[in-house]
């Protein structure tokens, strides 16, 4: 798939929630290993200052447009996006499709029991789903073994990784292939949303474009890695939105 256009070296394709379920099941179909990164402006700010986070999204197979920042700043580049393809909306899609199709999930991160409970959720909404483990589990590379083992034998075929980015997107990078799913995903606080642990922002917030808002209000702890939005802003706004080594003199 084509990238619409590119933000800090990050290529962004233009994709609505329908395409990217049927995309999912072409892979499952076919097989392979396929990342899906769910890009936003953190994502890319963090992008644009590690090298190596950047290398795993310009290898994702999908970098859908999560955030308002994003599709912003594709429209003032004259590349307009058409929606917004948000992690925890997609999350519950896939699961409702999947229901239907017999896929296997796996649910990996976020706090002991969260993602059970997760699961439990969508098991309830969508009866038949199949969701075939579940494991808190840490990003710490000693445990990685251990992990796809459990992902390995339980033959997933979607694997949703909550560690929060960039820690689920590098642990995927690391490790998708060898667990043997064809499709992952960094699903941040999804589970969060889904567990009820936390709450997501009301819908005529999120319509708004003021989720990020929301959720600084909620996790005020957020205001630091939020720095990132005025400064993804900045660079969008005066035309220097490309990573360091990328810009032409
Ligand atoms: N998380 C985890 N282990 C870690 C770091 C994070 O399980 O070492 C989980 C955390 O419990 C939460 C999820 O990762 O469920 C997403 O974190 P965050 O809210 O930072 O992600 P975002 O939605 O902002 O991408």
């Amino acid at each position: 798939m084509s990238a619409r256009l590119h933000l800090m070296g990050v290529p962004i394709h233009d994709v609505t929630y329908e395409e990217v379920i049927a995309q999912v099941g072409r892979w499952l179909e076919e097989g392979g290993h396929h990342l899906i990164a769910t890009v936003n402006p953190e994502f890319l700010m963090m992008a644009r200052d590690d090298p190596s986070f950047r290398a795993i999204l310009r290898g994702a197979d999908l970098c859908v447009p999560d955030g308002i920042g994003v599709l912003l700043a594709a429209r003032w580049k004259r590349r307009p996006l058409r929606e917004r393809v948000a992690g925890s909306d997609l999350v519950p899609m896939l699961a409702a499709v999947g229901a239907r199709r017999g896929w296997r999930f796996f649910f990996l991160g976020a706090a002991p029991g969260v993602a059970e409970r997760a699961a439990a959720v969508l098991r309830r909404r969508h009866p038949g789903l199949q969701v075939v483990g579940c494991y808190a589990g840490s990003p710490a590379v000693e445990e990685e073994a251990a992990i796809v083992e459990r992902i390995r034998v339980s033959e997933a075929q979607l694997l949703l990784v909550a560690y929060g980015a960039p820690r689920q997107e590098r642990w995927l990078a690391r490790n998708l292939a060898r667990s043997g799913a064809t499709v992952g995903m960094g699903v941040g606080g999804t589970f969060d949303f889904l567990a009820g642990v936390q709450r997501r922002a009301p819908r005529w917030i999120r319509r708004l474009g003021l989720e990020w808002f929301y959720r600084l209000l909620r996790e005020p702890w957020r205001w630091r890695r939020q720095l990132a939005l005025p400064r993804f802003a900045f660079l969008v706004l005066t035309g220097r939105d490309a990573p360091p080594e990328e810009v032409t003199r």
